[in-house]
């Protein structure tokens, strides 16, 4: 989402003949250190032994290394609210390279150790060969539209009065757009009409990518589910609830809607 042609990140590993050398991001038990210019890259010199590569930076090579111990950095979270763009999409490769790897130590499909391939993400088993890559989730996420009104729900584990948009996993051998139907139906009882993509967003936590929708709805009734949300109503652009951060899609998919209403 930065402004300049030439991309800060760019996803080309460096390879095995790489001198082990360039910018890197030290993440702890619970946080990410502080870096340079209030970002979290560590000014270029020597990476330490366990540094796993994940691509150029200003065309220097960049990793990630895991360090034991807490020492109170500020959670990924954090992070990812207040990095400018390069430096968010730098990290959520980062948290998902870093889930991946501690997940997958081990061959699922005969149990054996895998090794880390250097010139792409993968880990490869040394028994049978099998390969894994880095999983990526696909969710849809939805607003609910009725000419001007935003239908938002309240989720159980939300802060006390902040309504957002709807989400959920896309099911094996299940479209999108299917998704977004059936989620909406489960979660709040409503029949959608007209569908349209909007973007989409990774969202690290710990590995979804966010499929980003409007959703025309076909009636007005509303009945939640009661388990995963707590609420759910109509909105009109001039009485809105407390919304989700800035930086999310979700906020994006309000704001994006607010905007085209004004405009009528
Ligand atoms: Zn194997």
């Amino acid at each position: 989402m930065t402004a300049t042609s030439e991309p800060a990140f760019v996803r080309e590993l460096p390879g095995a003949q790489t001198p082990r050398w360039g910018y890197w991001i030290r993440f702890g038990e619970s946080g990410i250190a502080p870096g340079d210019e209030d970002g979290i890259l560590q000014l270029p010199g020597e990476w330490p032994e366990q540094a796993m590569a994940l691509g150029m930076w200003r065309d220097l090579p960049v990793a990630m290394v895991h360090e034991q111990g807490d020492v109170n950095w500020p959670p990924a979270r954090d992070w990812l609210a207040r990095l400018p763009g390069a430096q968010a999409d730098l990290l959520a490769t980062a948290l998902q390279v870093n889930a991946w790897s501690r997940d997958h130590r081990f061959c699922g499909r005969c149990g054996s150790p895998m090794s880390r391939l250097t010139h792409e993400f993968a880990m490869q088993c040394q028994a049978c060969g099998h390969r894994s890559y880095p999983r990526i989730s696909p969710c849809i996420i939805t607003l609910v539209t009725h000419g001007r009104d935003l239908l938002l729900a309240r989720n159980a584990r939300f802060p006390a009065r902040r309504y957002s948009t709807l989400a959920g996993f896309i099911e094996p051998g299940e479209t999108a757009e299917n998704a977004v139907r059936r989620e909406v139906h489960e979660e709040v009882g409503v029949d959608i009409g007209r569908v349209r993509f909007f973007r989409s967003q990774s969202w690290p936590f710990p590995h979804s990518l966010m499929l980003g929708f409007f959703a025309e709805a076909a009636s007005r009734r509303i009945r939640i589910d009661g388990v995963e949300i707590a609420d759910a109503a109509w909105f009109t652009p001039r009485r809105l609830p407390e919304l989700p951060p800035s930086h999310s899609i979700s906020r994006q998919l309000i704001e994006t809607h607010l905007s085209a209403v004004a405009m009528r």
